[in-house]
């Protein structure tokens, strides 16, 4: 479905990404993990025309979208949820959704239909449909800014981050309503420091290690790499290699 190839983007004369290539399936969820300032969010940017990369190429079920503008790539189903969830807090919940929509505006009869179709996806959003959206709480913001990407109806989201700053409790909702996501047909690619989780309910995963992807493969396969248990799934991983020695 995506095809990355040698992508190369930088800011002025800092290199960030470096002849990164990867490819997301459709129907597929992959994760992106990495140190901070590896490069993720810059990827992701990348892919949604937000950044424009000096080298390289992106495609799209085989259509060259490497560029295309920011509302071309919303249009042709990619959606991207920023890290800090960056919903519009003067606004209601209702009409943050009502914005996602903003890209498809004609369709305006589908638009509340799919306001309810959020609305049964996450029910806290429904009784708190006419609540300004910067007084939700951090979890319930989270479920807005995944919610009004759904509004653009897309193929394909880009997740940034979704559990930051979330308890633990809040993390695992999020993270089930990401599989219910995908068991609908969306195709994911998700960017999470919590690593472990991350590859919980991931197909597949690459490690992008400052701008250069440097391992890749089946999301089972990377949680029992020993590089990756020793780099990313950190203080988890040393008490379970205490506990069984
Ligand atoms: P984190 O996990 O901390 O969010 P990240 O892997 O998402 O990190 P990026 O946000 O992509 O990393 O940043 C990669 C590098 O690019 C960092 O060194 C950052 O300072 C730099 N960078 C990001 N955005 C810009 C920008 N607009 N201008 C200049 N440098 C930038």
């Amino acid at each position: 479905m995506l095809q990355i190839t040698n992508l190369d983007t930088r800011y002025g004369p800092i290199q960030v990404l470096k002849r990164v290539s990867l490819h997301i399936e459709d129907g597929e969820i992959v994760c992106l993990i990495g140190a901070n300032g590896a490069g993720k969010t810059t990827l992701l940017q990348t892919i949604s025309a937000l950044v424009t990369p000096a080298s390289g190429s992106i495609t799209l079920n085989g259509q060259d979208i490497t560029k295309a503008d920011p509302v071309r790539i919303v249009k042709m189903g990619i959606c991207q949820v920023p890290e800090g969830r960056q919903v519009f807090a003067p606004m209601s919940v209702r009409d943050n959704l009502i914005l996602g929509a903003y890209s498809r505006k004609k369709e305006k009869s589908h638009i509340e239909l799919d306001v309810e179709e959020v609305f049964d996806l996450f029910p806290r959003l429904r009784e708190r449909s006419s609540q300004m959206a910067g007084t939700l709480s951090g979890g319930e913001q989270q479920m807005l800014a995944i919610g009004r990407a759904m509004m653009a109806r897309p193929k394909m989201l880009l997740l940034d981050e979704p559990s930051l700053g979330l308890a633990p409790r809040l993390v695992d909702g999020i993270l089930a309503t990401i599989v219910e996501l995908n068991k609908r047909g969306v195709t994911i690619l998700l960017v999470e420091q919590n690593a472990r989780k991350a590859l919980e309910i991931s197909h597949r995963g690459y490690v992008l290690e400052t701008g250069r992807i440097v391992l890749q493969g089946p999301a089972s396969e990377l949680s029992q790499d020993s590089e990756v248990k020793r780099a990313y799934l950190g203080k988890d991983y040393k008490e379970v290699s205490e506990r069984s020695t």
